[in-house]
């Protein structure tokens, strides 16, 4: 299947209004009624099925966080969030549905990655708000009237390891639906009934031989048409405005874990406060250090006279170095705790657990293996495996 910003030869981050615009002008190119070639037909029942969904704001977002999958028929959005958190791909393995195995959900802006912001909430989508029913769906018209609480808002982000162990505050960069600026939310002036459907926002089209209804092109879908139709959302009413978020990433947080940023959503209509923000964190991993609850984990290497002798050696935390004593006679694995060192939650820090590795000498020639037999001649015998049974 095309890539549906493809088919409509638009960008991902293209607002409604072009989109509406390229689906207009392509619609009517390739209206079975105006263009006979063959290929047409096809060509637009390819175009409307793209429209459908990314002319609808939620629909579109969907997409945008799932792809394909999310076109599906009994597609379940907070179902494929939750395995997803869980680390899974969407679809689940053997979750019905057909295909598309082992389809990962790579977050946006990869490990390593640090922040795109722009990226990372490329996945946006928006969810009826508290007004229910009401949704956004044939909203934006309807806006205005009745005061309706603004929609959720869900993103993503993936955080570098330190910034969940000592909490953080990030500006990232999100598109949060609202009314048009320009309009008002109403969309344009001189709004009056399409004519071409009637104000169904769906016209038949007899040439597929069965009863298939398609989006009106001259309406898009909506039922009405201006005499002046606003430029900025393209008769929509609403907008995607790219504003900066400052998210404070509390120490301490989880990969899957969600945070809800009050206020944060899509704006209400007349008055009615806003939705949330649900930002879903995924913690990247780090190259030295584990996490387990509130502690970490770090190995440190160690020199042989070090774990022999003892030693203070020193050592990066998250909060800055430190010296630690080694005590001496420490064997592979030994582990010292550093306290108050590791997840700075701030009524109960964790502790960071330093696990010795002593570096043996890589040189095996002769005088190497000499000060080896002596050394060894002071530890244990051959009697060391004495107890190795399985
Ligand atoms: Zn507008
Ligand atoms: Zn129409």
């Amino acid at each position: 299947m095309k890539d549906l910003y493809s088919v409509l030869g638009v960008s991902k981050d293209a607002d409604p209004a072009s989109i509406k615009k390229a689906f207009k002008t392509l619609a009517r190119t390739y209206h079975p009624d105006v263009n006979k070639d063959a290929g047409a037909t096809d060509r637009f029942k390819e175009i409307t099925a793209a429209y459908e969904v990314l002319g609808d704001e939620q629909k579109r977002s969907l997409y945008d966080e799932f792809g394909e999958a999310s076109l599906r028929a009994g597609f379940d959005a907070d179902q494929a969030r939750a395995y997803r958190n869980m680390g899974g791909g969407y679809p689940p393995p053997g979750a019905g549905g057909g295909g598309g195995a082992g389809q990962g959900y790579p977050f946006p802006g990869g490990p390593g990655g640090g922040f795109g912001f722009e990226d990372l909430f490329s996945g946006l989508f928006t969810r009826g708000g508290a007004g229910g029913g009401a949704g956004m769906g044939g909203g934006p018209r309807a806006g205005g009237r009745g005061a309706r609480v603004g929609p959720d808002v869900e993103g993503h982000v993936e955080i570098p390891f330190l910034d969940a162990v000592r909490g953080a505050e990030l500006p990232l960069q999100v598109r949060r639906p609202g009314p048009c600026a320009t309009c008002h939310g109403e969309g344009g002036t001189g709004r009056r009934t399409c004519a071409a459907c009637g104000g169904a926002g769906r016209r038949p089209l007899r040439q597929f031989g069965l009863n298939a209804l398609v989006q009106c092109e001259e309406c898009g879908g909506a039922g009405v048409v201006y005499a002046d139709e606003c430029e900025t959302c393209g008769g929509t009413g609403r907008t995607r405005e790219l504003t900066t978020l400052n998210v404070r990433i509390p120490a301490g947080v989880q990969s899957g874990q969600t945070l809800r940023l009050r206020g944060q959503g899509g704006e209400g209509s007349a008055g009615a406060p806003p939705g949330d923000f649900l930002l879903t964190i995924k913690v990247q991993e780090h190259p030295l250090l584990r996490r387990n609850g509130k502690d970490l984990e770090m190995d440190v290497p160690v020199r042989l006279s070090e774990a022999i002798g003892g030693a203070t050696v020193e050592v990066p935390t998250p909060t800055g170095r430190v010296r630690v004593k080694v005590p001496p006679g420490s064997g592979n694995g030994r582990r010292l705790r550093v306290t108050g060192r590791g997840v700075q939650d701030k009524n109960a820090p964790g502790d960071l657990y330093l696990v010795l590795r002593p570096v043996l000498p890589t040189v095996s020639d002769e005088e190497t293996i000499a000060l080896a037999n002596e050394l060894d001649a002071r530890g244990p015998g051959p009697e060391v495996r004495a107890n190795l049974e399985l």
